[in-house]
């Protein structure tokens, strides 16, 4: 693979193939890099909003009406308690996460995006990632690794506690400012 990218994903869940999507889509060079490999499963409602699934039309993915489920509206039920709406456009749907997860990852292999699996990214370098003991360029970095991400620890941790971690622990043994050029999913959007 080359060894040098305009965007680097960590994390290939469903925000990390959203943000490479996008990203793409701009033109730009990506590689997404995940400790899993599909089909990644998690615990999860299997519900996409209205809202998500206009923005997966935007992605260039539909979910086959086979493969999924319409519902028209949310309720909450508490006890004897019920509070409910439909929403006002659209309806969402269920639908199972590995088949939303295979869906998203064939849309990013034909969008022409390098699919690293099983592959940990092990540290954060000023001007790319580190993988096992290789260093890829990169212009940007998104860190989309969960809900736990380690990029974001690594970004806020002080000095003081950067090197108790190991996404840090390599940003801190350089010499001089880091710069990052870290995005999210939004960010990538108006790339
Ligand atoms: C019980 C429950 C129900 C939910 N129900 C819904 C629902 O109905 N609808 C909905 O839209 N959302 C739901 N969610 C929320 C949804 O699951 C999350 O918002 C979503 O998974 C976030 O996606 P993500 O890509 O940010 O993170 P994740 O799906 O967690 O993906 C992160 C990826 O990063 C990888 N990774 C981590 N560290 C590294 C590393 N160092 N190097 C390389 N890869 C790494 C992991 O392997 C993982 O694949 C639910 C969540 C829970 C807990």
């Amino acid at each position: 693979m080359e060894k040098a990218t305009d965007v680097f994903v960590i994390g290939g869940g469903p925000a990390g193939l959203a943000a490479a999507i996008a990203a793409r889509q701009r033109g730009l060079s990506v590689v997404v890099a995940d400790g899993s490999r599909p089909p990644i499963d998690k615990p999860c409602g299997e519900g996409l909003m209205p809202d998500g699934r206009a923005a997966l039309a935007e992605l260039g993915i539909s979910v086959p009406e086979e493969l999924s489920r319409p519902f028209r509206g949310i309720s909450f039920v508490s006890g004897g308690l019920r509070a409910e709406a439909n929403f006002p456009n659209g309806c969402g749907i269920g639908v199972r996460r590995k088949v939303l997860h295979r869906l998203m990852v064939e849309r990013a292999e034909a969008a022409g995006i390098t699919l690293l699996w099983s592959t940990p990214v092990k540290g954060l370098y000023s001007d790319g990632v580190l993988l096992g003991k290789e260093l890829v360029r990169s212009r940007w970095v998104v860190g989309a690794d969960g809900g736990h991400s380690l990029v974001r620890l690594a970004l806020t941790a002080t000095a003081a506690t950067a090197r108790a971690l190991p996404f840090a622990a390599t940003t801190a043994s350089l010499p001089g400012p880091i710069a990052w050029n870290c995005i999210g999913a939004r960010s990538a959007r108006s790339m």
